[in-house]
């Protein structure tokens, strides 16, 4: 039987050879979380295979359990995060094109794909339906070597400018109380084409979803309000739980215009593995933040070891929340060459400013991207998380790379 293990710290050393008991030449090292196949043992040492170059490692590197990984994947302007935890796979969020369905397929699960093994991903995330964030959902769904569990989503869907039948792009809205609340909002994705004439993104996705689910390829979807906990389980041995934190009740309030709507109620989800905690709040913007502190007064369920910058490093946010989350480190997903000039300089400064670090880390997808001096080709950037219920390391690869020389890594603190 085979045996496997895992890379029990981070960077951990693989060497060329044993010589006199000692590893001599390293030759490779992994990230903490790192999957590595036992081929034989010698004293303290084991011989493995894994992610580049193998070799021998000592027992003390070496882990029986996995941890948590999160993945922020380089898919230009939007948001696309593969989170590993145990044998579970969930996705926040896809981008807006083939970016991550590559990512996904021609890298991460190339091993199940050779074995011609199905690819099950067991909860997916939409945290609104703008097309940075949910249109890459769509090729998933189309490709019929993915299975789904529940997909969770807002409830807000687009509707086409002309043959809406509704008041907005969004659907209807009754005032109360002088404020504006959204009152068409969806619980069931499955089979809502037909219904109601969404835009055409929105009806490609539904489309997809719904053959998707005809073939049992998805198990269900279901709309994610506040308090909700779609996930709180055991993990190798520690605490594994997502809770929507903060949005989604029977009527939404609409906040000044369709984007700053669809934006602000965002899935607003807080993860916590063992002790550490991490903040994804999709596209929030300066009035739903405005709105959230408001509902939760004094209580703050915002603050958090790690936090996704809202809305790509938008500058339509509010200190006094980026002072609530109060992270060690937080990571920026955004693309080149878009219009929105992505991250802007206040959110880089304040994102350093309200950490409760004394060295503030910042990362982005976009500074991680490179180009190959040679081939001239991009090099996608990722940002790696990998925390094992205490420690929490963040790495992005080095522009140039030796085979013992590749990370560049953080321990969060
Ligand atoms: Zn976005």
């Amino acid at each position: 039987m085979e045996t496997y293990k895992y890379a029990a710290v981070n960077e951990a050393k693989i060497y060329k050879s044993l010589v006199d008991g000692k590893g001599k030449k390293a030759v490779n090292r992994i990230l903490m979380g790192t999957y590595v196949k036992i081929v034989s043992q010698k004293g303290d040492w084991f011989e493995v295979e894994t992610v580049g170059t193998d070799g021998w490692m000592h027992k003390d590197d070496l882990a029986e359990t996995m941890g948590l990984k999160i993945f922020f994947i380089d898919i230009g302007q939007g948001d696309g995060v593969l989170i590993e935890a145990g044998k579970m796979k969930i996705l926040i969020d896809a981008g807006p094109d083939a970016s991550l369905y590559n990512y996904l397929t021609k890298w991460q699960y190339t091993y199940l794909l050779k074995k011609k093994e199905k690819v099950h991903i067991d909860h997916v995330f939409i945290t609104h339906f703008d097309i940075d964030h949910y249109k890459g959902v769509i090729k998933l769904l189309e490709d019929e070597r993915f299975t789904f569990g529940t997909i969770y989503h807002p409830g807000i869907l687009k509707f086409a400018e002309t043959g809406n039948k509704y008041g907005t792009g969004l659907g209807d809205t009754v005032d109360n109380g002088g404020e504006k609340y959204l009152t068409t909002i969806f619980d069931e994705l499955v089979a809502a084409e037909g219904k109601s004439s969404f835009n055409r993104d929105v009806t490609a996705f539904v489309k997809a979803l719904t053959a998707a689910s005809k073939k049992k390829r998805v198990k269900n979807t279901v709309r994610l309000a506040a308090g909700k906990k779609p996930m709180d389980q055991t993990v190798d041995g520690k605490r594994f739980s997502i809770e929507e934190t903060v949005n989604g009740k029977d009527a939404l309030i609409y906040l000044s215009d369709e984007g700053k709507t669809i934006n602000g109620h965002s899935l607003v989800l807080r993860i916590t593995f063992g002790t550490r905690t991490f903040l994804f709040g999709g596209d929030l913007n300066t009035r739903s933040e405005e709105y959230l502190m408001k509902k939760y007064g004094t209580q703050n369920p915002f603050e958090v070891d790690v936090a996704k910058s809202c809305h790509h490093g938008s500058a339509d946010f509010t200190e006094k929340f980026l002072a609530m989350v109060n992270p060690y480190a937080t990571v920026i997903s955004s693309g080149d060459n878009e219009g929105h000039a992505h991250p802007r300089a206040d959110a880089l400064g304040s994102a350093g400013k309200y950490s409760k670090s004394i060295r503030p880390l910042v990362f982005s997808t976009e500074l991680a991207r490179s180009v190959n001096p040679k081939t001239k080709k991009i090099i996608y950037g990722l940002i790696n998380i990998r925390c094992n219920g205490n420690d929490i390391h963040i790495s992005q690869m080095k522009e140039i790379k030796k085979e013992d020389d590749l990370w560049d890594s953080y321990r969060v603190k």
